[in-house]
């Protein structure tokens, strides 16, 4: 494995009793050892002079992406197969926790596979595919059915070889992020701190299935730094490059430097992955049409086991769950059944915001969704199969959800003017956003990658 000059103290072995023991106990063990790795992560950091981090930073790079999502990894370990070094700018300190995108298409999965084998990683991580085939659309999730699609019809797995040598998968973000980070040469975290492939543990993500081996030909190289957010942008005179204004945060810990250092990055090309809300985008003066604004909900992350042995008792296993009662409307995406791991999106108007959802507000809503109430009203032109009685799933009443995280998420529809300007690029949700319906935002952005790097 190359670069294994960079393991060191975040090293998978200093590190290995904590992936072990996420895979036994679960989500709720995985969370826990997840902040404990953070911790000892920071206070590794702090005892560091952060000097790779600043290495990296200080190096002339050919090509600089701002943004370490979906699109920004994809772009940059696809241009190292080419021969092309790259350095990812991300602002977080942390990779994403929110789930978000989760359909994986045919194109994206043929893209993905020949980065050290990522397509062959997403189908081991993914839930088995009885878990995800159809929709259910239903007046509470253990209350009257309207109906079920399944996707697959005839189909007893994922794959359409008369379509692409590569199946459909429904993994995560959050999930596929690490596996990507765990392709790159190093993961810059916090000062001093220079993570390579083989300490991705210490981010919290599942313990690899395999190690991860990357292209030993290739002699160019990708990394990332987090904490470092491009703050603006100078085309060089005549087009022939440019300089990215970066601040860089101090460590997690705050321990190595109290406030952000500046740096000037001199680059040939600069992609701008930041993201729906591209702040380069806007730097560059490029617009875009659409409606950036077309319906806000608020993303719950939950934890609920027992909700998922109740979909499994009555045969309601789904990838989407269209939720319509006079009680509460959501759409309850299942991100992993295995764990009982949901996200359930809630439409709300203005000027609501994320402050009107507490977690007593957010508990109460999942109860109705979960519903159970066996007399839910009448749709129009809907004749619901009856449900069981509430009392048939015990434990899911005496259970509660454990909420991970609530946000809002603003669904827009737009698309940039231009897809670049001068030496820079746009690209994923910089360049254009969708409504999640068809799966196209973080698949679109994966395509956009292949297309910039070939
Ligand atoms: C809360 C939420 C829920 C979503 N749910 C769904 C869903 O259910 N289904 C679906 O299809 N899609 C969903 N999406 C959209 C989907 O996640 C995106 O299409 C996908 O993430 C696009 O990938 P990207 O890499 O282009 O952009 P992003 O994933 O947004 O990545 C951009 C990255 O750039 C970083 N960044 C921003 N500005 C800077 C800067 N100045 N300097 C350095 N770094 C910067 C950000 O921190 C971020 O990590 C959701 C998005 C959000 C935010």
């Amino acid at each position: 494995m190359r670069g294994a000059a960079l393991l060191g103290l975040c090293s998978r072995r200093r590190f290995q009793a904590g992936p072990r023991a996420a895979s036994e106990t679960g989500l709720l063990a995985s969370s826990a050892w997840v902040r404990s790795t953070r911790a000892l992560s920071s206070k590794t950091a702090s005892a560091t002079d952060g000097s790779a981090r600043l290495r990296a930073l200080e190096q002339p790079w050919p090509v600089v992406i701002v943004g370490g999502g979906p699109t920004g990894l994809t772009l940059g370990l696809l241009l190292r197969g080419l021969g092309v070094s790259s350095l990812i700018l991300e602002s977080r300190q942390w990779l994403t926790e929110h789930p978000q995108a989760h359909l994986i298409n045919h194109r994206a999965m043929e893209i993905f596979r020949p980065l050290a084998g990522l397509s062959r990683d997403i189908q081991d991580a993914q839930p088995d595919f009885e878990d995800w085939r159809r929709f259910v659309y239903c007046q509470g999730l253990t209350g009257p059915l309207l109906g079920t699609v399944d996707h697959f019809p005839r189909q007893t797995d994922a794959s359409r070889p008369d379509l692409s040598p590569e199946p459909l998968a429904h993994l995560s973000q959050h999930r596929l992020v690490p596996l990507l980070a765990a392709r790159l040469d190093a993961l810059h975290q916090c000062p001093g701190v220079s993570c390579h492939a083989g300490s991705l543990a210490i981010w919290g993500a599942e313990p690899a299935a395999r190690p991860v081996q990357n292209d030993a030909s290739s002699r160019a190289r990708c990394e990332m730094v987090m904490g470092a957010r491009a703050a603006r942008l100078e085309e060089a005179a005549g087009g022939r490059g440019a300089t990215l204004h970066v601040d860089v945060s101090p460590d997690a810990a705050g321990a190595t430097t109290t406030s952000s250092k500046a740096f000037a990055l001199s680059t040939s090309f600069v992609v701008a992955a930041d993201g729906a809300s591209s702040a380069l985008r806007r730097s560059l003066g490029i617009g875009s049409t659409g409606e950036p604004d077309m319906q806000r909900l608020i993303n719950v992350h939950f934890v609920w086991p027992e909700l998922a042995s109740a979909l499994r008792s009555q045969r309601r296993e789904g990838m989407l769950y269209f939720v319509y009662s006079s009680e509460a409307t959501a759409v309850l995406v299942a991100h992993d059944l295995r764990r009982g791991e949901f996200v359930a999106q809630i439409p709300h108007f203005a000027p609501k915001g994320v402050e009107s959802f507490p977690e007593a507000a957010c508990v109460d809503i999942l109860r109705k969704v979960a519903g159970g109430s066996a007399s839910s009203d009448e749709l129009p032109g809907f004749s619901s199969a009856p449900a069981r009685a509430p009392s048939s799933f015990p434990s899911l009443r005496a259970s509660s959800p454990r909420i991970l995280d609530v946000r809002a998420w603003r669904m827009g529809g737009f698309v940039a003017d231009s897809y670049h300007r001068a030496r820079t690029a746009l690209a994923g949700d910089a360049a254009h956003a969708f409504p999640p319906a068809g799966a196209l935002g973080m698949n679109t952005g994966v395509g956009d990658a292949q297309a910039l790097a070939w």
